[in-house]
C-alpha cells in the first residue's frame, strides 16, 4: 500500500523549532511568555485592521469566551449557521443557551441572509431576541458579510465570526475574522497553519481583550491571594504552542498560495467532467484561502455519488471527507429550532472535501489525479 495522502496535514516552515528553543532556553514553559505576546502581535499585524488578538488553547475556547462576552447565558438563544463543524455550536450549549440554526445559500455555502432575517423575525415574534449571530466562513470562503452585517445592525445583534477555517481570506479586501464584534481563529493540526492545537479571539477594544485574558486565566481578581468574583477558565495558549505559531506566521502567505493552487489543480482536473462543481469565489468581493477544496457531485450527470468517489480514493489510501453534516440534522441538536430549506442538506449529500494540504508533492498530486480520472472514466 502506498503512503496515506491526508486531507490536510501540518506543514512546518522551519523556524518553529527556533522559537520553541527560545522558550526552553528562557524557561518560559507556561501559558504565558514572549512567544504568546509575539504570536498575538504577528496576528494583529497580519490582520491589519485595528484589532486586538488573544491567543487561546483552541478555537472552541475562543467561541466560548466570545459568547460569554456577548452576555449569553442560561435560557438565551443564539443564531448559528447550521452547516458547520460542531465546535461552532457546542459553546452555545456550554452556556445553557439554545442554538437557533439557519440554512446556507448556495453561492458561498454560508449563512443565508434571507433565512437569517426570517429566523430573527420569528424569534422576536415568539418574544425572544437572539443574543448573538455565529456566522462561519466554511472552507475559507467568506460569507456574504454586507447582507449579514446589515441585518445584524438593523436588529442590533452582535456578530461572532467563526473564521477558524478562513485565516487569510478576505471579503471586499478586509480579512475574515475582523468584521464581527468578535472573530475566532483556530490553529488545530488540520488548519491552514497550526500550533499543534490552539486558537485566538479577535477583539476590537482593549476592554474586550482584557476581559478575554482575565477569563482565560482563571478570572483572578487583583489581590495577592487567590480572590475570585467570576467563574474562570483555563483557556490561555501555552508559550510552547505560540512558538510554533510564530514560525508558522512566517510562512502563512506561502501556505495560502499553495492551498489556492490546489483548488486550481482540481479546477483543471474537473473542467472536463460535467456534473462536478468546485466551491469557488462568486466574484472579486470574495477571496478564499481555500483551506480545503470542496466539490459537489451531481450523481444524475456523472453516475457517481460522492460516496462512490470517497470509497474509490480510500482504496488508493487517499483521504477525503463528506462536507460538514448540518447541525440541524445532528441527533444532539434535533430539538433546536431551524430556519431554512434543504440547501445545506443537499450540499452534505453531494459534497466532498479533497486532499488540500500545502505540502502535497507532485507525485501525490499525480496519484490523486489518476485515481479521480480512473473513477470518472468508468
Ligand atoms: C476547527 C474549527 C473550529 C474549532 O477550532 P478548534 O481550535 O479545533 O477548537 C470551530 N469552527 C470551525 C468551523 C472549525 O473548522
Amino acid at each position: 500500500m502506498e503512503d496515506k495522502i491526508w486531507l490536510s496535514s501540518p506543514h512546518m516552515g522551519g523556524n518553529e523549532k527556533k522559537y520553541v528553543q527560545e522558550a526552553f532556553d528562557a524557561n518560559w514553559i507556561a501559558p504565558l511568555g514572549p512567544n504568546v505576546n509575539g504570536f498575538e502581535e504577528d496576528l494583529e499585524a497580519f490582520l491589519k485592521a485595528e484589532v486586538k488578538v488573544v491567543a487561546l488553547s483552541a478555537g472552541t475556547a475562543a467561541l466560548h469566551l466570545a459568547l460569554i462576552e456577548c452576555g449569553v447565558g442560561y435560557g438565551d438563544e443564539v443564531i448559528c449557521q447550521s452547516m458547520t463543524f460542531s465546535a461552532s455550536a457546542n459553546p452555545i450549549a456550554y452556556q445553557g443557551a439554545t442554538p437557533v440554526f439557519v440554512d446556507s445559500e448556495s453561492t458561498t455555502w454560508n449563512m443565508c441572509p434571507l433565512y437569517l432575517r426570517e429566523a430573527i423575525s420569528d424569534r422576536l415574534s415568539k418574544g425572544k431576541k437572539p443574543k448573538a449571530i455565529i456566522v462561519v466562513h466554511l472552507y475559507g470562503m467568506p460569507a456574504k458579510m454586507d447582507e449579514i452585517i446589515a441585518i445584524a445592525n438593523e436588529f442590533e445583534i452582535p456578530i461572532i465570526e467563526d473564521a477558524a477555517e478562513a485565516l487569510g481570506s478576505t471579503y471586499k479586501g478586509r480579512f475574515c475574522g475582523t468584521f464581527g464584534r468578535f472573530g475566532v481563529l483556530s490553529f488545530n493540526g488540520n488548519k491552514i497553519i497550526t500550533t499543534s492545537g490552539g486558537g485566538a479571539l479577535v477583539c476590537h477594544t482593549k476592554e474586550d481583550k482584557d476581559k478575554a485574558v482575565f477569563l482565560s486565566t482563571q478570572a483572578r481578581d487583583n489581590a495577592p491571594h487567590y480572590q475570585h468574583s467570576h467563574i474562570g477558565y483555563n483557556y490561555r495558549m501555552s508559550n510552547i504552542c505560540a512558538g510554533i505559531g510564530r514560525g508558522q506566521m512566517e510562512v502563512l502567505k506561502n501556505r495560502i498560495e499553495s492551498r489556492r493552487a490546489m483548488t486550481k489543480f482540481y479546477g483543471n482536473l474537473f473542467a472536463k467532467i460535467d456534473g462536478v462543481k468546485i466551491l469557488t469565489e462568486d466574484n472579486g468581493d470574495f477571496y478564499s484561502n481555500h483551506w480545503l477544496t470542496a466539490i459537489t457531485i451531481d450523481e444524475n450527470k456523472t453516475g457517481i455519488s460522492r460516496e462512490d468517489l470517497r470509497q474509490a480514493l480510500l482504496v488508493e489510501n487517499i483521504e477525503s471527507r463528506p462536507l460538514w453534516k448540518p447541525m440541524h440534522l445532528q441527533p444532539i441538536f434535533q430539538n433546536s429550532p431551524y430556519y431554512g430549506g434543504n440547501i445545506a442538506e443537499e450540499l452534505f449529500n453531494m459534497g466532498l472535501c479533497l486532499p488540500s494540504g500545502s505540502n502535497l508533492t507532485p507525485t501525490e498530486k499525480e496519484r490523486i489525479k489518476s485515481a479521480i480520472e480512473r473513477k470518472f472514466d468508468k
